[in-house]
């Protein structure tokens, strides 16, 4: 068994509600249990500023999957959510991103692991420290470091 974090973030139609119905997805994918999911926490969108704020969250799963099955499915689950890839960093209804993957590194056309924008975005490692404490992100450093070196911070934790 791996242990994995992914990261969830939406920011379209009813975006808690597109969260929420995502972690009982990954709870589903066979082989795989759901350990742990975080609070959700808000935060104003990273790129392009005209849309939504975004609602963020990590998951922490337990899996016999290889990485890029496990995309497979993560990418499967997007597109039950309706997902649609216009501009880059445009809105969307659900993003699932690998965080990681054990301790693994790898980097291939399709999967980069860790995920590489991870250790610069403060609603990612504020949701990751909550639930995998203050893990090594390989190659990168202790999550909670990261995060006091985080230029911009606008995750607030939502109380549910
Ligand atoms: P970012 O990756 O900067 O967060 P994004 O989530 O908006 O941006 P997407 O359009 O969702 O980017 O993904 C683009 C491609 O990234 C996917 O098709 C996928 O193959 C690739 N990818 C590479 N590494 C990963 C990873 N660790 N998790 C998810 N997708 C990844
Ligand atoms: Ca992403
Ligand atoms: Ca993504």
């Amino acid at each position: 068994m791996s242990r994995v974090f992914v990261g969830l973030g939406s920011n379209l139609h009813q975006p808690a509600r597109q969260l929420q119905r995502a972690f009982g997805e990954l709870a589903e994918i066979p082989g795989t249990s759901l350990e742990a999911r975080s609070s959700l926490y808000v935060s104003q969108p990273m790129g392009p500023a005209d849309q939504p704020d975004y609602l963020n969250a990590v998951a922490r799963l337990e899996t016999v999957l290889e990485p890029l099955a496990l995309l497979d499915r993560l990418q499967a689950i997007e597109t039950l959510h309706q997902r649609r890839r216009e501009r880059h960093w445009g809105p969307r209804t659900l993003d699932l991103d690998l965080l990681l993957y054990d301790d693994l590194v790898m980097d291939s056309p399709r999967l980069r692991i860790p995920h590489p924008g991870m250790g610069e975005r403060d609603f990612v490692l504020e949701p990751l420290l909550e639930i995998g404490g203050d893990i090594e992100i390989p190659g990168r450093g202790r999550a909670a470091d990261l995060l006091a070196q985080c230029r911009v911070r606008t995750a607030r934790r939502i109380d549910e």
